[in-house]
């Protein structure tokens, strides 16, 4: 593999992507080195943005010819450095954005894989329907690298993650060849299904250059309630209930530990705490249904007021309109930009079996107490999916660098127990650069093996976002 790219290939890139497709100046290749958190700062010889699926299959196919390493990128928005190249050239998405289809009747949207997550939500609003994958990068992720990631957000309870959200793909693959997979079927029994190659693979098999994406329809009744709960036993119980009353109509079901609470109470200033008391926990609780109509805010009532009656659940507020409903979000919302003031912050996105949330609660609380005395856990997430941001703020005043620099004796410990409980290390975010070790510690020799021989045959001159992953 050449460690820089001739000149002669790069001519011949910039000849198929045109002026309009091509940066190669420092500042303009900046943005694609680096992610937003900083923690990897990678090189390219240029950064190629092809318009069509047919220009990328020709800058592949140069790409394969030179054995010149690809790193595909989206929105740079996945935050375990998958985007970041190492050598070679970047492929930017961002000018394959259209719309190409959209089917109201099959509710199926066709668009291309630099589409912004956002735009898609709005176009399926525009024809009265929904596109339910949302997350808070919505605004510049686009959906080759919410594929690329299998990503879930917060209405993975009643949708699913990306993958269950895909009905075709097209992708370009590693030898330039076009894979057209652009099917609109919810039935079709004929053999492997490919797709679910693809999603997942954090670009390490191929570029998607277009889906068909399921749509549902539009949600016209809304629900949101923040309730207080005593320990994590309380939130389980809370969303087993909920659960069991609400059925489809739970879309979210989020916790929130009081520190991280506290946090976004110190440095938000969107949000004021509901209640007169702090408490240990917070449930976040959003119902939705596509029929307007009352029925969704007699059913919270009734298990939140039982709940409360029988003494798990503390104190309880419903919001009461659309922008009471967004205030509470702004507390989950917040919580990521307020560990950032708060120093160094040792994170992991892991999930257990939901049963087990609250013993993985208390076991985990306890492994980084005694890993740092002081430090601060930071729990929240998605605990309707068994998916907690596990992570440890460091102790107040404590050195920042001395502090990450025990990252891996911290990760390790809960790493450890959630293998112990049968959960994974990485539930939302990926691999990328960040957990390519975990993966080879935590996978079985089989696993490795069968990945490898996926990848090796579909990457046969092995360019397809070097180092990512495996
Ligand atoms: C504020 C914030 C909140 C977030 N919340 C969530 C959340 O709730 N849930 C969640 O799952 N994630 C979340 N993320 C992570 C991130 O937004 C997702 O991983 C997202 O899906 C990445 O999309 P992207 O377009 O930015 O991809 P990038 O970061 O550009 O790329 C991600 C990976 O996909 C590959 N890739 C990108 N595009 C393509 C393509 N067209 N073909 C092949 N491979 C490609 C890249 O090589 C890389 O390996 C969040 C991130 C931020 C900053």
């Amino acid at each position: 593999m050449p460690d820089t790219v001739p000149q002669s290939v790069l001519d011949a890139l910039r000849d198929v992507v045109g002026r309009k497709g091509w940066i190669d100046d420092e500042a303009g290749m900046e943005p694609h080195l680096v992610e937003r958190r900083s923690l990897w700062r990678g090189t390219c010889a240029a950064v190629v943005r092809p318009a069509s699926t047919e220009e990328t299959a020709r800058v592949i196919e140069i790409c394969a010819a030179a054995r010149v390493p690809v790193t595909p990128q989206g929105g740079n928005t996945g935050g375990v450095g998958g985007g970041v190249p190492e050598g070679g050239i970047v492929l930017s998405a961002a000018r394959m954005n259209h719309i190409r289809a959209v089917d109201p009747l099959n509710h199926t949207m066709t668009v291309e894989g630099g589409c912004v997550l956002a735009t898609i939500q709005e176009a399926a609003n525009e024809v009265g329907c929904l596109f339910p994958l949302s997350l808070a990068a919505e605004g510049s992720c686009q959906i080759g690298g919410n594929l690329s990631t299998n990503a879930g957000g917060i209405q993975v309870l009643r949708y699913g993650n990306a993958r269950d959200l895909v009905l075709g793909l097209e992708v370009v693959l590693p030898d330039g060849r076009v894979w057209d997979g652009l099917r609109s079927l919810r039935k079709n029994n004929t053999g492997y299904d490919l797709k679910h190659l693809f999603i997942g693979a954090e670009g390490t098999l191929g570029i998607i250059t277009a889906a068909v994406l399921k749509l549902y329809p539009a949600i016209h009744a809304r629900e949101a309630a923040l309730v207080a709960l005593s320990d994590p036993e309380s939130v389980l119980d809370l969303f087993v209930r909920v659960r069991d009353a609400c059925g489809d109509a739970l879309t979210a079901f989020e916790m929130i530990s009081r520190m991280p609470f506290d946090f976004a109470l110190k440095h938000s200033v969107r949000m004021r705490d509901p209640f007169e008391a702090p408490h240990p926990f917070y449930a976040l609780i959003e119902l939705t249904s596509p029929r307007p109509g009352g029925a969704l805010r007699e059913t919270l009532q009734a298990v939140l007021a039982r709940a409360i009656e029988d003494e798990f659940a503390k104190d309880a507020v419903i919001a009461t309109s659309e922008a009471q409903a967004k205030e509470l979000w702004t507390i989950r919302e917040d919580i990521n930009e307020a560990q950032i003031p708060e120093g160094g912050s040792i994170k992991h996105d892991v999930s257990v079996p939901i049963s087990r949330v609250p013993e993985f609660l208390r076991r985990a609380t306890d492994i980084l107490e005694r890993a740092v005395p002081g430090g601060r856990v930071i729990a929240f997430g998605h605990v309707g999916d068994g998916n907690i941001h596990f992570n440890l703020s460091q102790p107040e005043g404590a050195d920042t660098d001395a502090f990450m620099a025990e990252s891996n004796r911290v990760a390790h410990g809960v790493h450890d127990l959630v293998a112990e409980m049968e959960g994974s290390f990485s539930a939302e975010h990926g691999i990328g650069l960040h957990k390519r070790d975990l993966l080879k510690h935590y996978k079985s020799d089989v696993e490795m093996d069968l990945m490898w021989t996926v990848k090796r045959s579909l990457d046969a001159k092995s360019i397809m976002n070097l180092g990512k992953l495996l």
